[in-house]
């Protein structure tokens, strides 16, 4: 086992559409998350190779050691964290539901009864819908990647999604078809994860770089380059 960063190369896995977090730009992957782990990387003195997996094929991967760590607007929660371990937290997230710009039937989770909704597959939001779908009569559908679930809202194969306030806060600021109708739930904050008692001197590395980033100003100036207009 690896006991310093210091010259290592880690694999680290991320979502594939998650603006502001992870998203593409000109084919180069960008984000805040992409912006944390690499700068992170460098002050810490290690290379990072991301792999572009999706968000529970991230997940999936780091279970099976197939990439070292995941940075993926993840959540840090009570049941993940049997199989993983977190860094500190990073950002404080929320789920929300959103609809299509034009519907004005949808109002609220009272008027999801005999209707199909959109999640993420292995998502905190999934997480949310199933909970009070029994209590509201809906369905819930998991997809995989926030772009297709904000498509199937607006072919109207769904009548809303449950995904990340902020994300879906950005795609509505950059007038993506949809409209938010409803308070964020109370979230969970996000950080980065690794397989559990794997890679400690990573996740020892992230905490130590995270504080230095926050310390010198660069974590703010991150999140103010991609959330400026939108959150
Ligand atoms: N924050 C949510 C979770 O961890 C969604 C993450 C994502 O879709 N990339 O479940």
């Amino acid at each position: 086992p690896r006991t310093s960063v210091a010259g290592e190369t880690y694999v680290i896995g991320t979502d594939t559409t998650f603006a502001p977090f992870e998203y593409r730009e000109d084919g180069e992957l960008t984000g805040i998350d992409m912006d944390l782990i690499r700068d992170i990387a460098a002050n810490q003195g290690f290379t990072v190779e991301i792999k572009s997996l999706g968000f529970d094929a991230a997940l999936q991967a780091l279970q099976s050691n197939q990439v070292d760590g995941v940075i993926a607007g993840m959540s840090i929660t009570d049941e993940r964290k049997l199989v993983f371990d977190f860094s500190d937290p990073y950002f404080d997230s929320g789920v929300q539901m959103a609809v299509a710009e034009d519907n004005t039937e949808i109002t609220g989770y009272a008027d999801l009864a005999g209707e199909t909704v959109v999640a993420k597959r292995g998502s905190e939001g999934e997480t949310f819908a199933n909970s009070i779908k029994d209590e509201y009569g809906f369905t819930v559908k998991a997809l995989a990647d926030s772009a297709t679930m904000y498509d199937d809202v607006k072919a109207g194969n769904s009548v809303a999604v449950f995904d990340d306030y902020p994300v879906l806060a950005y795609g509505i600021n950059q007038n993506n078809g949809l409209k938010s109708v409803t308070e964020k739930e109370q979230g969970s904050s996000y950080g980065f994860a690794v397989n559990k008692g794997q890679n400690p001197e990573l996740l020892a590395a992230f905490n130590t770089g995270l504080a230095e980033l926050k310390s010198k100003g660069d974590y703010q100036s991150i999140l103010d380059t991609y959330l400026e207009q939108s959150v």
